[in-house]
């Protein structure tokens, strides 16, 4: 199928209110041109020098979101553009990319990204590390950083139900912060969305189920 086809039968299962990032890491600027094509403008990438190059190539209306780990020294890189930036896991890099925005005076849209996989490799804050810092006062040690909510991965297996309560308790967590002002719950990928929609999430990162399988050299 193509991705226009792939776009459409995804975006035919999401809610209205589900947003969907388009991951196009590993793939061309024209399958990112024909995703465009057929209306996609919110792209994800997770290599900094990749979506710096996409970013200066493609139509300037594209909105890039950063999803991947992000090493502190390329922060600078993607602040003058980047509108979310999704996997913030460590205070230090909360604090690296206050300390770049502030060099530009904006201010920088995040998510935190929690640990909820089983898996012990996965980056992310414990739910114990993110209720210890949104009861801080974050907001005047962080002036140039805006949390706008919580990003989480799910385990990487077969057994839904596993992956379920994943999903689950992370939305549970995240309901309780809509107070301070979160909008976003960034939770599904190819394999788990359906899943990730059904526990609430509003914002899925889509990529081989759009543009096909990743080709790694
Ligand atoms: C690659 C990636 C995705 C998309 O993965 P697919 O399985 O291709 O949908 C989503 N989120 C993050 C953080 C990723 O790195």
């Amino acid at each position: 199928m193509s991705i226009q086809e792939n776009l459409q039968n995804i975006k035919a299962t999401l809610p209205q209110e589900c947003k969907l990032v388009a991951v196009s890491k590993t793939k061309t600027n024209s399958d990112i041109l024909e995703a465009y094509q057929a209306g996609q403008r919110l792209f994800g990438e997770n290599k900094v020098q990749d979506l710096v190059a996409k970013y200066e190539a493609l139509p300037k209306d594209i909105e890039w979101h950063f999803i991947g780990h992000l090493q502190s020294n390329k922060i600078k890189y993607i602040v003058p553009f980047v509108s979310l930036i999704h996997g913030v896991d460590s205070l230090k890099l909360l604090q690296r990319i206050n300390t770049a925005c502030k060099k530009i005076n904006s201010v920088q849209d995040i998510l935190l990204q929690v640990h909820i996989a089983q898996e012990e490799s996965k980056f992310g804050f414990s739910y114990q590390e993110i209720s210890e810092l949104l009861a801080s006062d974050y907001q005047a040690l962080y002036p140039f950083v805006q949390i706008k909510g919580l990003m989480g991965m799910a385990s990487n297996t077969s057994d839904t139900e596993l992956v379920q309560k994943e999903f689950s308790k992370l939305h549970k967590f995240y309901s309780n912060y809509q107070k301070l002002g979160f909008e976003v719950l960034s939770m599904g990928m190819s394999n788990d969305y359906p899943l990730a929609v059904a526990a609430g999430s509003n914002m899925v990162r889509v990529g081989s189920s759009i543009f096909g399988a990743r080709n790694y050299h």
